[in-house]
This record gives structure tokens, C-alpha cells and sequence, in this order.
């Protein structure tokens, strides 16, 4: 696609629809939206744009889709894939100043809220309310990001991903056209599925201007545990057991030895350093989750675990929730001087041993870095993240061997090239080899909704 850069006067106009205030060709602007937080090169867009409302939205999409610019949303940056990294330049559209939650039905367990609110905020606001809003990605996401990531995290395995969250959307389309798809009924047979169509879409099918998302009742009770195992392999077999076995976890991670290393020096959380798994369960009574922790200590030892912690209060399970869900920044901040890749592939539960085995010697064979092996196991979810060790475009290759090998491993076992994270830059090459036809039809929902290719181009497709 060729697409124009932006002109004085396309600048000029633009600043009439929103005010000089909310408009921004200034570096240090233009820097903030060039990277998310991905090793993923960074690139500038020619002007930053913070809408107030749906019409502002509108009209610089009619305005860009008629002069060839690009537009690439911007939740919070937060991505792991250069998803909302604009690498054709143009506008980025910051969604930080639409973060009104518009309104709460308790009633209803739903809630209507802009792009921009952050879902951790608009947990904090529902906290007295008895309900809240499960997808957790962990980091500072707003909900626009999550839809278009279709963002999950720790609680998926029980309560669902964001795509199971929401039930209408306000969308812009590239030409500027303002739809509703969707409503506030709990189920519909109504239509295609357009509502869905959006959810995952990243930025390149319309841009979110309002979402009503469904959420669910606080549990009255919970229960947590910690297992230890000799080995990953034992470990991610108990995986597949306590899923099997149909005790509905509202959280199963697997950590491998280096991250409690990891946890225990930055949190002092002083756990044992083995393959471990962290379970917890929500429901109605103490004695049902009594039965569930038993029944899974059950299956755990059934697999060799060493060590089997019952019981955490609820000071301790926050700690070690809190310190899983800052397991990448902390990785992160480990390895300040290199880059990581951050592998997030997802396979049918009863090959979870075998992937998380194929991941780790692939990690290993690469020869690198320090690796990291992590995940939602409880969803056949695994994060794989290898630092490069040290400069050179050689180890930068032998860790995007690794990354391949991996993902073609996952794609065998039928699983996903990327379980949470998107495809945004880094998954774009594997997307045929997951999709094969299917692409092509991929390819022509975006022409039928975006002609001209202007949100978030160069994205996605190989
Ligand atoms: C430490 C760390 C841990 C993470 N853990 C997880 C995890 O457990 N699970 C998980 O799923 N993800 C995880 N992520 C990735 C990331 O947080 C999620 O993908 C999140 O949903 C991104 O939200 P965001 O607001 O930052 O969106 P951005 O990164 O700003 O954008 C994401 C995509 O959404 C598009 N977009 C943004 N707003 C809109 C809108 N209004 N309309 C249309 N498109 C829009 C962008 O163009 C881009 O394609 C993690 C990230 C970090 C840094």
C-alpha cells in the first residue's frame, strides 16, 4: 500500500477537529507511541492525536481513509508483538483521554465503558460492588487494547478470555462510519457475528470507541495452594490432571525453577526452587474448596510433588499473585542490557508436558541468554522468554530459531502461534502456516472493511 505523510495542512485540519491541546508532532510525543514493550524496532508516527469522543474519531478517520493516511489505535502501549507500533508513520489515535466508565449496571453484571479505561481502575471502582471484571493481563492495559488483543491472563482458565467479556461494541470503521454491533442481552442468535469480529482484531478492522462488557460475581470464598515438583515434566502432567479431573481452577501457573529463583530474590517470597505450580479455587462454600484443594493434592503427588501447600491466607496468595503477574517486568529488569523474545504459544491441554519439554530444549539449544518458562498452564498457555545474552545479529538469529522452532512445535501439536499476546509484527510469519486458506478470507474481511488499508497497516499478514 502507499500511503501519503502527513502535510501542514492535513495537520492544521486535523488540529481543528481536536484542539492544539489533544494534537502532537513533538518528539518526546511521538518517541512515547514509536515502541510498546516488545524488542520490535521502534517507529515514529508523524503526529499523535488524543480524541475526546466518537465523533472526533470519526471525522480523522473520514479525513485519513480520503488522504491515504495511516491510523493506528493506542491503548496503553503495553504489547508484546509491536502490535499497536505504527511502522508506516501517520496518526496514532492515544485513546487515554476516552477512559470514562460511562456506566455500572449491577443489576446486570455489565458495565459500559470507553477504550481508554484501564481494566485494573475499573476493577478498583467495581470493588464494592461485588462483581468484577476477570481478564488480567497484568500489565496497566486499557480495555480498547484488551479487545483488540482479545487480552487474557491468570483467571482465563476459570471465568474465560476478553473475547468471552464482551457483549456490544462502538466501532469506527477506517471510512469513518460510526456502527453498534452486539447488545446487552446475555446470549444472541442474531446475525453474523460481527461483535466478535472486532475482538482480536488489532486496530485493523475499526477502531473501539465504546464497549459494554459482561462481568461477573465476586466468589464468597477462595482457596489457594503451592505444589513442588522434581521436574516440569511432572509438574505439567498434574496439569492436565487437575483440568481433566473437572475441579474448574480459577488460576493453575506453572513457574519453572529459574522464575521462583527470580520471585523469591526481587519479593523475598522464600519458596522452594523447583518446577511449581500455583492453583487456586473459587466458590460458594469453605467446605467445596476444602474437597477441591484436597482432591488436587491428590493428583499432584499422583506426580511426584515434593512439597504441597493448602491453606494460603490471603496476605501470602497476593504476594505470590502480585509477583507472578510481574514476572516480565522483573525478567525485564534482569536483563536490562540485551533484548528477550517473548515466546506465548498455546497447545490443547493433554500436549502441555510435551511442549513445555520441546520449549525448554529449544531454550536450551539455542544457547543464549538466561530463559524463562512460564504460563497460564491451566489454558495449555506457555510463555518462553530468551535473552539474548549479548550483542550480534548471531544470537539475535539463534533465539528467532528457537521462537521458530517453538511456534512450528505448538502449530504441530494443533495448538496457536500466540495464545494472549497477538500477532502485531512478530507472529505475522507463522500466520499462513497456522491459517492456510483461512488467511486469504482474513485478508478479504480487512479489504471489505478498510479498502484502503489505513488502520494499523503492515500488521498481521505476512
Ligand atoms: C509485563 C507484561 C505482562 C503481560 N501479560 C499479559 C498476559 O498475561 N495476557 C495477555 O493477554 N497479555 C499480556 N501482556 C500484553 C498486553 O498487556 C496486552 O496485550 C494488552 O491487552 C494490551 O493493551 P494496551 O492497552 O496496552 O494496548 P496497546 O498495546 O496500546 O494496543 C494493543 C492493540 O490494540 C489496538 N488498539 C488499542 N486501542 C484500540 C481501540 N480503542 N480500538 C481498536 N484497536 C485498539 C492497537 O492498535 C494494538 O494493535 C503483558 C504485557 C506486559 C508488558
Amino acid at each position: 500500500m502507499e500511503f501519503n505523510s502527513l502535510k501542514d495542512e492535513d495537520k492544521r485540519y486535523i488540529k481543528s477537529i481536536v484542539s492544539s491541546e489533544r494534537f502532537s508532532t513533538g518528539t518526546s510525543n511521538l518517541d512515547l507511541h514509536a515502541r510498546d514493550m516488545s524488542s520490535h524496532p521502534a517507529s515514529r508516527p508523524e503526529a499523535v492525536v488524543w480524541p475526546a469522543d466518537r465523533e472526533e474519531v470519526s471525522r480523522i478517520l473520514t479525513y485519513a481513509d480520503r488522504g491515504l493516511i495511516p491510523v493506528t489505535a493506542w491503548g496503553a502501549g503495553s504489547s508484546l508483538e509491536g502490535n499497536p507500533i505504527p511502522v508506516r508513520g501517520g496518526i496514532v489515535l492515544d485513546f487515554s483521554q476516552m477512559d470514562r466508565i460511562l456506566e455500572i449496571r449491577t443489576d446486570d453484571f455489565q458495565a459500559d465503558v470507553e477504550p481508554g479505561v484501564i481494566y485494573k481502575e475499573l476493577n478498583h471502582k467495581l470493588r464494592h460492588t461485588g462483581l468484577f471484571f476477570p481478564p488480567d493481563p497484568g500489565a496497566d492495559a486499557t480495555i480498547g487494547g484488551m479487545i483488540a488483543n482479545n487480552a487474557s491472563g491468570i483467571r482465563t482458565v476459570r471465568y474465560g478470555s476478553t473475547k468471552d467479556h464482551v457483549l456490544r461494541l462502538v466501532a469506527v470503521l477506517a471510512n469513518g462510519e460510526i456502527i453498534e454491533t452486539g447488545n446487552r442481552a446475555s446470549k444472541t442468535s442474531s446475525g453474523f457475528d460481527l461483535l466478535h469480529l472486532f475482538v482480536g482484531s488489532e486496530g485493523m478492522l475499526g477502531v473501539v470507541v465504546e464497549a459494554t462488557i459482561r462481568l461477573v460475581g465476586l466468589p464468597a470464598e477462595f482457596a489457594s495452594a503451592v505444589a513442588t515438583f522434581e521436574t516440569m515434566e511432572d509438574a505439567s502432567k498434574a496439569v492436565f490432571d487437575i483440568i481433566r479431573s473437572g475441579l474448574d481452577p480459577a488460576a493453575l501457573e506453572l513457574m519453572a525453577p529459574e522464575c521462583i529463583e527470580l520471585i523469591n530474590r526481587r519479593k523475598d517470597l522464600g519458596l522452594p526452587i523447583s518446577p511449581t505450580l500455583f492453583m487456586e479455587f473459587h466458590g460458594p462454600t469453605r467446605n467445596q474448596l476444602t474437597d477441591a484443594v484436597d482432591i488436587a493434592e491428590g493428583l499432584c503427588r499422583e506426580h511426584g510433588c515434593q512439597e504441597f501447600r493448602p491453606g494460603l491466607e490471603r496476605a501470602e496468595r497476593d504476594r505470590l499473585l502480585e509477583a507472578r503477574y510481574a514476572m516480565g517486568e522483573m525478567i525485564r529488569q534482569e536483563h536490562p542490557d540485551y533484548p528477550s523474545i517473548v515466546i506465548d504459544v498455546a497447545v490443547p491441554i493433554s500436549a502441555y508436558p510435551e511442549m513445555i519439554a520441546f520449549a525448554r530444549e529449544a531454550a536450551r539449544k539455542a544457547g543464549t541468554g538466561p530463559a524463562y518458562t512460564f504460563g497460564h498452564a491451566g489454558d495449555g498457555n506457555i510463555h518462553l522468554v530468551i535473552n539474548t545474552g549479548g550483542k550480534g545479529r548471531e544470537r539475535w538469529q539463534r533465539i528467532e530459531e528457537a521462537n521458530h522452532s517453538v511456534v512450528d512445535k505448538a502449530l504441530a501439536l494443533k495448538g496457536t502461534a500466540t495464545g494472549e499476546h497477538g500477532v502485531g509484527i512478530g507472529k505475522t510469519k507463522f500466520m499462513e502456516a497456522e491459517h492456510g486458506r483461512s488467511l486469504e478470507w482474513m485478508k478479504k474481511v480487512k479489504q471489505l472493511l478498510d479498502p484502503n488499508g489505513i488502520l494499523n497497516p503492515d500488521k498481521m499478514f505476512p
